[in-house]
C-alpha cells in the first residue's frame, strides 16, 4: 500500500511528516489485510481523511496470533536472559526519541492531541515507561517457600504467554507503550489493537519495535474495528490475556467473551467520572486552575478526569467567579499553536456526543456558567463548558461525557462530601484540595477509587499503579503491579530429605 501525505498539516509545522506505515504488522512484516479491505483515518482538525489503513478482521487476527504463539512456544524472546531483553527495550525507547516530531506530528493529526504537549511530555514519558520496565526485566524473580511437610518449593515468574492488548484513541502513545512494555518486559508476545480512530502511532511503533531488534512475531499489530479485530482477540483460544482499556460497555463484553471462549485472564482499565473536591481552606486561584486542568486536559478525553468538582459553601461563590475568569484564558484551536491548550475532540461521533451531552444539561435544568458550543470554522472543536447547580441526579453528573464538560456542585461537610464523591458506580480517580491533613486522610481513605490526587492533578508517574475500583474494572497499568499483570506464578516442589527416586 503506498504511503500517504496530507499537504495540509498546519501553519505552525515547517516540516510535513509522511504518513509512512498504514498496513497490519504481522511477524515482523507490514502487509495487507487478507480481506484487501481498509478503513479512513480521519484528521479531527478538519474532519477529513488523511490515510487509509488495512482493516484487520478474525483471519488477520488468526495469522497474528499464530505468529505471537509460534515466537511464545519456540521463540528466543521469553528464553532471552532478562538483560538481553532489556538493552532491546532500551534501544527501542533511544529510537521513540530520536523520532518524536514525527512521532508527536503523526499523533496531533490523528488524535487531534497538542504537538508541543505529544513532543515534549507524553511521548518522552512513554519512552520512559520502556526504560522503566527495562530496568525490570532482569529482576524478575520468585521466592524459596519454606513448606510445612518435608518439602522444599520455590516460585518461578513465567511470562503468561500470548497477550492481546486493546487500546483506546485519547493516549495513543501512552496506551500503547503502558501495555507493551511490561508485557515486553515479562517475555510475552502480543497482538495489540489500537484504536480504529488512532491507528498511525501504532504502526510506527511497530515499526521502530523492529529496528530495536525485537524478533519477527513478539510484537504484532492488527488495526481495525473493535466489533471485528477487537472481539476477535477477546473471543480467540489460543490468546493467554487480554488487557483492555477502554469504556465499560466494551469491557464487559470483553469479560463475557473470555468467559466464553477459552477463560483466559483479563485486565480491564474502564470508564471514569471522578470527583474533585475542594475544601474552604483552600488558595480559590490554585484551586480553580486545577479544576479546569482536571477537566479540560486533553480536551476532557481523560478516564480520569475530574469532572464532577465538588466546592465547599464558604468560597464557592469566589471559586465561581474564578473559574468564569480564568475559562476566558484558555485558547481551544489548532493542536499545532503552542499557544494552545485545547484541540479538537477526537471524531464527530465523540463531537456530537459532548454536544447532546450540554443540551441534556440544559434540559434538566442546570446552569450553563461557561461555553457550551461547537467552535471553529472546521473539525471537532468544543468550547470550555461549566455548569452550575447541577444535582447529583442529572445525567451530566452520573455519566461520562468525555469531553471539556465541568458539573460543579455545592457541599456543606467533609460528610457530605465524602458521601456524594462515592455515590457512582466508578471508581477510578479522585481529587481532594485542602490544607487539613486531618481532612486529606480521612477523605482520601474514605473515598473508593483506584488513585487519589490530594493538591495535585494528573500526577501520573510509572512507578505508581493505576488502574480502578468498582466498574472502572480491575488489576492496575504502571508499577511493579502492571509487570505481574504479564507474569504468571508457578511452585516447584521437591521433598528435602530422603527422596525415594534418588
Ligand atoms: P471503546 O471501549 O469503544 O474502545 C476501546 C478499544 O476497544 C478500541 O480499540 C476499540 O476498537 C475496542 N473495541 C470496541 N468494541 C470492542 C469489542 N466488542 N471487543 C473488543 N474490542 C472492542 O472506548 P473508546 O470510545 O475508544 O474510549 C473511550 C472510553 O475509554 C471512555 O469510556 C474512557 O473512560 C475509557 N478509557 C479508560 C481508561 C482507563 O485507564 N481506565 C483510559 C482511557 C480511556
Amino acid at each position: 500500500m503506498a504511503a500517504q501525505s496530507n499537504g495540509n498539516y498546519s501553519k505552525y509545522l515547517t516540516k510535513i511528516p509522511e504518513i509512512k506505515f498504514t498496513q497490519l504488522f504481522i511477524n515482523g512484516e507490514f502487509v495487507d489485510s487478507t480481506s484487501g479491505k481498509t478503513f479512513e483515518s480521519i484528521d479531527p482538525r478538519t474532519g477529513e481523511a488523511i490515510a487509509r489503513v488495512a482493516e484487520g478482521e478474525k483471519e488477520d487476527v488468526d495469522v497474528a496470533v499464530k505468529a505471537a504463539r509460534e515466537a511464545f512456544d519456540h521463540g528466543p524472546w521469553p528464553r532471552l536472559p532478562g538483560s538481553a531483553r532489556r538493552r532491546i527495550l532500551l534501544k527501542f525507547a533511544d529510537l521513540i526519541n530520536e523520532n518524536v516530531d514525527e512521532l508527536a506530528a503523526l499523533e496531533a493529526i490523528d488524535a487531534g492531541k497538542l504537538f508541543y504537549w505529544l513532543k515534549t511530555q507524553e511521548i518522552p514519558q512513554a519512552a520512559e515507561i520502556l526504560r522503566y520496565y527495562a530496568g525490570a526485566a532482569d529482576k524478575i524473580h520468585g521466592e524459596t517457600l519454606k513448606m510445612s511437610s518435608e518439602h522444599q518449593a520455590y516460585t518461578l515468574l513465567e511470562p503468561i504467554g500470548v497477550v492481546g492488548l486493546i487500546i483506546p484513541w485519547n493516549f495513543p502513545s501512552m496506551m500503547f507503550l503502558m501495555k507493551v512494555a511490561p508485557a515486553l518486559a515479562a517475555g510475552c508476545t502480543m497482538v495489540v489493537k489500537p484504536a480504529e480512530q488512532t491507528p498511525l502511532s501504532a504502526l510506527y511503533y511497530a515499526h521502530l519495535s523492529k529496528l530495536a531488534g525485537i524478533p519477527d512475531g513478539v510484537l504484532n499489530v492488527v488495526t481495525g474495528y473493535g466489533s471485528k479485530a477487537g472481539a476477535s482477540i477477546s473471543s480467540h483460544m489460543d490468546i493467554d490475556k487480554v488487557s483492555f482499556t477502554g469504556s465499560t460497555e466494551v469491557g464487559r463484553l470483553i469479560m463475557q467473551a473470555a468467559a466464553t471462549s477459552n477463560l483466559k485472564a483479563i485486565s480491564l482499565e474502564l470508564g471514569g467520572k471522578s470527583p474533585l473536591i475542594v475544601f474552604d481552606d483552600a488558595e480559590v486561584d490554585q484551586a480553580a486552575d486545577l479544576a479546569l486542568l482536571g477537566v479540560l486536559f486533553n480536551k476532557g478525553e481523560i478516564c480520569v478526569a475530574g469532572s464532577r468538582v465538588f466546592v465547599q459553601e464558604g468560597i464557592y461563590d469566589r471559586f465561581v467567579e474564578k473559574l468564569r475568569e480564568k475559562a476566558k484564558t484558555w485558547v481551544v484551536g489548532d493542536p499545532f499553536d503552542p499557544k494552545v491548550r485545547q484541540g479538537p475532540q477526537v471524531d464527530k461521533k465523540q463531537f456530537d456526543k459532548i454536544l447532546s451531552y450540554i443540551e441534556h444539561g440544559k434540559r434538566e435544568g442546570a446552569t450553563l456558567l461557561i461555553g457550551g458550543k461547537p467552535c471553529g470554522e472546521t473539525g471537532y472543536y468544543i468550547e470550555p463548558t461549566v455548569f452550575t447547580d447541577v444535582t447529583d441526579n442529572m445525567m451530566i453528573a452520573k455519566d461520562e461525557i468525555f469531553g471539556p464538560v465541568m458539573s460543579l456542585m455545592k457541599f456543606k461537610s467533609v460528610e457530605e462530601a465524602i458521601q456524594r464523591a462515592n455515590a457512582t458506580r466508578y471508581g477510578l480517580a479522585a481529587g481532594i484540595v485542602t490544607r487539613d491533613l486531618n481532612v486529606a486522610n480521612t477523605v482520601s481513605r474514605s473515598i473508593r477509587a483506584g488513585v487519589i490526587w490530594i493538591n495535585c492533578y494528573f500526577a501520573f508517574d510509572r512507578d505508581c499503579p493505576y488502574g480502578g475500583f468498582k466498574m472502572s474494572g480491575f488489576g492496575r497499568d504502571l508499577g511493579m503491579q502492571g509487570l505481574s499483570q504479564y507474569l504468571q506464578v508457578k511452585s516447584v516442589v521437591t521433598p528435602i530429605y530422603n527422596s525415594p527416586w534418588l
